[in-house]
Order: C-alpha cells, then sequence, then structure tokens
C-alpha cells in the first residue's frame, strides 16, 4: 500500500472509530460465552488489515480471521504477535513450518494434511519443531455452501478416530459457513443447522469452539446465533450489511460506513457543444460545458464499468463523462469550481451520501466487491480518536 502522498490527492480515509463502534454494536447482541473474530482477509475488505486489526481488539475482538496464510504472516510481522489467527480457507501442507513457526492455526478437512506435513518436516530434517510447537487447526464441515469441509458423519468419525494419532496436532475447533444467511432461500438455513447438528454429534467434547456465525447470522439470525462459540464478524464491521439494504433493515441503521474515497478536481475547462471526451470519443458535449478531471482510474479500482455511478463534488452528484481510464476520468461539473474541490466517490459530502451499499447494488454487485477492488495506489489514511 501507498502512503498518503501531497502529489495525488486521492485517498481512502479508514474511520477506526467506525470500526470499533460497529464491532461494539454486533457484540451486544452476543453472549458471554461468545467470542468475536475479526473478519480482516483481503487486506480487511480492503480497509488495510493492521490497523484495522488492531483497532479490532481493542473493541473487544479475540481472534483474527485470513484467508491465506500470507496473510497471516503478515499480521504476525506487524505486531500482532499473540492474539489467535485463523486462515479459513485450505493451505499447502508444504509451508509447514512456517505455519508451527508463526502459531497460525489453519482450517483443515482431512488428515492427510497431517501426513503430508510430517512428511515435508521429515524431508527437511525439521521433525524436532514439533518438540517445540503443536499445530492448532479447525475443521471444516459443509453444510451446504459446497465449498470446503467434510460433508457426511461417517466422514467426521473417522477424522475423530484417526486424530489421535498426530499427537502434535492440536483439534481446537470445528466450523461450518452458512450459504443464504445473507440472502437466498431463507429455509435452506434450516437445512444446512439441521445438517450442522447432525455432523456436530460426531465431533468429541475435547474439542473447544464449534461456530458458524458470520455477519448475516449475528445480524439476522439471533435465534441460532448464541450457539456459535465464535462470531465471524466480517462486512458488519466496516459499515456494511451483508444485503446492501440499508434503508429495509433495522440493523444496518445502527452501522456506522468506515471508508470514504475522496479525490480532488485536479483540471477544469469549458468545452464547446459537439466537443469529445475520453478515449473512443464516446461522449459528446451538448452544450457548452465544465469538465473537470479527477486523478481516479480503474488502476486504482474505480472500474470502467462504474462510469454509471456519479460522484459527489460540492454537495451534488456529477455524472463521470466519457470511459474512465486508468489513472484519470472525466466529470461534467455545474460551474467552474476550483482545483482542489473535494471529490467524493464513496461517503459523504454535506447531505448528499454515496453509499457503498446503493453504489453496489447500482452496479449489480455487493459492498464487498466494491472495498476489495480499491487498489494498492490508493493510500489509506487513518482517524482515530
Ligand atoms: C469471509 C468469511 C466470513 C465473514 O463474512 P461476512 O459476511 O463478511 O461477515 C465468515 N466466515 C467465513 C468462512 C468467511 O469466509
Amino acid at each position: 500500500m501507498y502512503e498518503p502522498s501531497e502529489h495525488r490527492p486521492t485517498e481512502a480515509i479508514v474511520d477506526l472509530n467506525a470500526i470499533q463502534h460497529n464491532i461494539k454494536y454486533v457484540m451486544t447482541k452476543m453472549n458471554d460465552n461468545q467470542m468475536l473474530y475479526a473478519t480482516v482477509k483481503a487486506d480487511a475488505y480492503g480497509h488495510g488489515a493492521i490497523p484495522v486489526a488492531k483497532a479490532a481488539i481493542e473493541a473487544g475482538a479475540k481472534g483474527l480471521l485470513v484467508a491465506t496464510v500470507d496473510e497471516a504472516i503478515e499480521l504476525r510481522k506487524n505486531g500482532l504477535s499473540q492474539i489467535p489467527i485463523l486462515v479459513l480457507g485450505l493451505t499447502d501442507p508444504r509451508g509447514i513450518a512456517e505455519i508451527l513457526h508463526y502459531n497460525i492455526t489453519i482450517t483443515v478437512t482431512g488428515i492427510d494434511f497431517f501426513e503430508k506435513a510430517y512428511k515435508q518436516l521429515t524431508s527437511t530434517n525439521q521433525v524436532n519443531l514439533l518438540d517445540v510447537y503443536r499445530l492448532t487447526v479447525h475443521l471444516a464441515l459443509d453444510t451446504g455452501m459446497g465449498r470446503i469441509g467434510l460433508r457426511s458423519v461417517e466422514e467426521v468419525e473417522a477424522f475423530a478416530s484417526i486424530i489421535n494419532d498426530f499427537p502434535w496436532v492440536n483439534w481446537q475447533g470445528v466450523f461450518t459457513h452458512f450459504a443464504t444467511a445473507g440472502g437466498g432461500p431463507e429455509a435452506y438455513v434450516e437445512t444446512q443447522f439441521e445438517r450442522w447438528r447432525a455432523l456436530i454429534a460426531a465431533v468429541p467434547e475435547s474439542v473447544t469452539y464449534r461456530h458458524y456465525a458470520n455477519t448475516a447470522m449475528a445480524l439476522w439470525h439471533t435465534d441460532l446465533m448464541p450457539q456459535s462459540d465464535i462470531v465471524r464478524l466480517g462486512i458488519s464491521m466496516y459499515g456494511m450489511d451483508p444485503k446492501d439494504e440499508r434503508h429495509n433493515k433495522e440493523t444496518a441503521t445502527h452501522l456506522q460506513p468506515a471508508l470514504q474515497l475522496i479525490s480532488e478536481i485536479m483540471h477544469t475547462k469549458q468545452v464547446a457543444p459537439g466537443e469529445s471526451i475520453s478515449y473512443g470519443a464516446q461522449y459528446t458535449t451538448s452544450e457548452r460545458e465544465w469538465i473537470a478531471t479527477v486523478p481516479i482510474g480503474y488502476a486504482d479500482g474505480w472500474l470502467r464499468h462504474y462510469q454509471t455511478v456519479d460522484v459527489l463534488i460540492a454537495g451534488e452528484y456529477c455524472p463521470v463523462v466519457g470511459v474512465i481510464n486508468m489513472d484519470q476520468m472525466m466529470v461534467k461539473i455545474p460551474r467552474d469550481l476550483p482545483v482542489g474541490t473535494t471529490v467524493t466517490l464513496i461517503g459523504k459530502d454535506g447531505k448528499s451520501e454515496n453509499h457503498a451499499s446503493d453504489i453496489a447494488r447500482s452496479l449489480n454487485t455487493i459492498s464487498y466487491e466494491i472495498f476489495c477492488n480499491i487498489s494498492r495506489r490508493v493510500p489509506r489514511v487513518y482517524l482515530k480518536d
């Protein structure tokens, strides 16, 4: 990620207080036996993993969730040395030495991981690592997401009966993931929960954590949520509800958006009618128009098909004219406005707001994707009391 720069005014402003507020809001829905783990995969959904992780812990998170071992190592190397970190995706057993060394909890779907990891340690003369470290794992169960995990009681029983052959493994948790808690057929949540109950009956008592709650479950399935030992909080930390239905959902009104994406007008001009703007000359002025150039483009994550999303300038919605370029785009402004005027792509400008959920809906996607697309060229600036 680039540092904030005086050379180019495009930046993502991340309000860590909002993230802490959102975490605390969800915690009010949890009981004393539940722990909140903060999902900071994909660089904290584009918000910046390290500052977000630190703020989340301060707000009460008891663990961190990432997608890959490399994301976990990045956190370990940046001062997050003690907190549990669980990798939600599957991992190559050849990396076992680093996983042990950095004390990273991984997700497995079978004992073949342990066999391969042990072979790797033998062939690299590192078996002695197991005198010092134990490998902590959570077993994934596939109750209907169709992504990763064991699917039958027989498979879970087989896993449970063989795991004792690996005394260097600490089987700490078991989890599943709901496909429709945030949208889709409601009855499918029940189907998955039934399967979950059947599968965890085969999990020994010695396994400490059984978890399945993501944001959607935490916000909207308060009947099922209390039995998840860990609440794996993601998008709501960043102030969005998973359905991007902020006007309809009572819970969504409590969430505070954490990220603002802003830039500034860098150049303005008045052009005559009939002049074209940008690549392909796809836009032609129909009158004398004021056109501003804004230093943000698809290489920053403001993708070409976002052309339909108006940006906020001086409190007014202004249309993008012509195609979005790699590094710049042009916007039609109502009158001559000074260079340096703020352009709000995501966030509030006076009474007007470009809410990430509204942008996502208008583009037929989800706010997760809008955030994750904001590239490393956009400096992240952090606000915190
Ligand atoms: C990403 C992820 C989450 C967090 O999901 P949100 O919808 O952002 O709350 C939880 N669990 C798993 C397994 C995930 O992959």
